[in-house]
């Protein structure tokens, strides 16, 4: 039982959920969610070219572009952002026929947990026009997530952002898979490929396969505490009357992701030359909080200049680690 497991410590089987077989499914790769993000699948098409250039996993991998035709045409989506197309509701509407639900529902049929080729987790490669180092998103507090994100912080230190209880922000990829995260690198351009992205994307994703591989042979260990930055809101810049931006990310925030912001710090600067400082919102007076995704370019549109989060340090719970075991151990092995 979960209970009598100590120091994060997990056996083979353990948790096996009654019927539950080795061999239910594979690890899902993903990159190109959004089609000018191109640090993933150019990883993606040198390992195809040359398999022996994947990471080195006892794991079977399925590799997937998630949106080739926004990738075809060097832009984020084509008719709405396949990582807000996840919706159940929405995917499940059979009036509902942009594209990218058409390129969501056509994953989840081949490579959902219940589709032709199974997978059991999701892991998400993505990259930021914003400072946010080698990163990782969760999406809500689905124990196994949380293992496999404390598996990874407790190797390379990586930050976390927990997102969640954002109504103006759903569907995400990740959240149809029984585990996922996404893998989060920058500051890189749209549409540039860069070494260093390329290398940091590259040992994130080898630590995830190296944490399911422990989770899956039962040696899993797990640090004592998981660091996660917790959504709290997202503002917008501030804008004239007519809905232009008055301002622009102040130069003191600008790359400053991850780095506390109290009140009276600046923030924005306007267009002459003021200084707009933050001013917290109500309910936040107290909270001392930590901005990311500052200026990234894609949020433009979705009226989000930067997200605000609280720092939060959480006991590991021996449930997580469980919960991870209990679905790897039905992880195929690689052929
Ligand atoms: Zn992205």
């Amino acid at each position: 039982m979960a209970s009598e497991v100590s120091a994060g410590q997990f056996r083979a089987g353990e948790g096996l959920a009654e019927g539950a077989k080795p061999g239910k499914g594979k690890v899902l790769l993903v990159a190109g969610t959004h089609g000018n993000e191109l640090n993933g699948p150019w990883l993606f098409d040198a390992w195809n070219r040359d398999p022996c250039l994947r990471p080195d996993t006892e794991l079977a991998l399925v590799l997937a572009i998630g949106n080739p035709a926004a990738r075809a045409a060097g832009r984020r989506y084509l008719e709405r952002d396949l990582n807000r197309s996840f919706d159940a509701d929405r995917l499940a509407d059979a009036g509902a026929q942009e594209l990218e639900l058409g390129r969501a529902r056509q994953l989840l049929a081949a490579h959902g947990s219940a589709g032709s080729d199974p997978c059991l987790v999701a892991i998400d490669l993505h990259s930021t026009t914003a400072s946010m180092g080698n990163s990782l998103v969760v999406y809500g507090q689905r124990p196994a997530d949380l293992a496999l994100a404390a598996g990874l912080q407790g190797r390379l230190g990586l930050p976390i952002y927990l997102h969640e209880a954002d109504a103006a922000q759903t569907g995400y990829l990740v959240e149809r898979w029984p585990c996922g995260l996404v893998i989060e690198v920058g500051p890189v351009p749209q549409g540039v490929v860069h070494p260093t992205i390329l290398r940091q994307t590259r040992l994130a994703l080898e630590s995830a396969l190296e944490v399911l591989a422990e989770a899956r042979s039962g040696s899993l260990r797990l640090p004592q505490e998981l660091v996660l930055h917790q959504h709290l809101c997202s503002l917008d810049l501030p804008r004239h009357g007519d809905g232009a931006p008055l301002a622009v990310i102040h130069p003191r925030r600008q790359g400053r992701d991850w780095q506390p912001l109290r009140p009276g710090d600046p923030l924005f600067l306007s267009d002459d030359g003021e200084t707009l400082i933050y001013e917290p919102g109500l309910g936040l007076e107290h909270d001392l909080v930590w901005p990311v995704f500052i200026n990234e370019a894609a949020y433009g549109e979705k009226g989000i200049a930067l997200s605000l989060t609280r720092r939060q340090c959480w006991p590991v719970q021996a449930s997580w680690g469980a919960a991870l075991a209990q679905l790897a151990a039905t992880l195929n092995a690689a052929s």
